[in-house]
């Protein structure tokens, strides 16, 4: 599953990206405009949930999913609260709206963000394969707002060997043993 996900994170940098944001031809204020009003009242959504958050002591970001014009899962950012590093508010709306139609595939549907979705978040958008992903705030708002996004961002560029934290294989005789399992199980739920 590595390489899975290797692969799709590999994706994020040519498909995760809208195109305006990187070039030379951004917004005057340096924001991507999203391309309707639906776009825009499910972004607010995504905004008061996040500004209601910090007042709650969370972090500053929110987000929810919409599937046909419903919104079927919102999130707050809960890592603080909650003491978990992966509570992000994509994530926490991914979970909540997977709970909510018993489905972890959430094609069709739409993640809607505060800010523009850390490495982690783009990777959790790509595992629901969500249709599109849609944010207000970007990567250099979260770096002036005091978040890594960016860091992270710019450490997934570079090679591994350069990575202050050190990421490393160690072979085992049986390092396959779990897919060997799972190939030779009748009952494995595809994804
Ligand atoms: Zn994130």
């Amino acid at each position: 599953m590595l390489s899975r996900t290797d692969n799709a994170l590999g994706g994020v940098s040519r498909a995760g990206y809208p195109v305006g944001m990187n070039t030379a031809s951004p917004m005057a204020d340096g924001h991507h405009e999203p391309e309707n009003d639906t776009d825009r009242g499910f972004l607010r959504q995504a905004v008061k949930l996040a500004v209601e958050n910090v007042a709650e002591g969370g972090g500053p970001f929110g987000a929810v999913v919409v599937r046909d014009g419903e919104v079927i899962g919102t999130g707050q950012n809960r890592v603080t609260r909650d003491h978990d590093p992966s509570a992000h508010a994509e994530v926490v709306a991914l979970r909540a709206a997977g709970q909510r139609i018993n489905d972890f595939s959430m094609e069709g549907a739409t993640l809607y963000s505060s800010c523009e979705p850390c490495p982690m978040c783009m990777a959790a958008a790509l595992w629901a394969r969500v249709d599109r992903v849609v944010y207000a705030a970007d990567r250099q708002d979260a770096a002036t707002g005091g978040f890594d996004d960016l860091e992270f961002y710019r450490l997934f560029e570079t090679d591994r060997s350069e990575w202050s934290l050190p990421v490393e294989a160690v072979r085992l005789a049986d390092a396959t043993a779990p897919f060997d399992k799972w190939l030779a199980s009748d009952n494995r739920a595809e994804y």
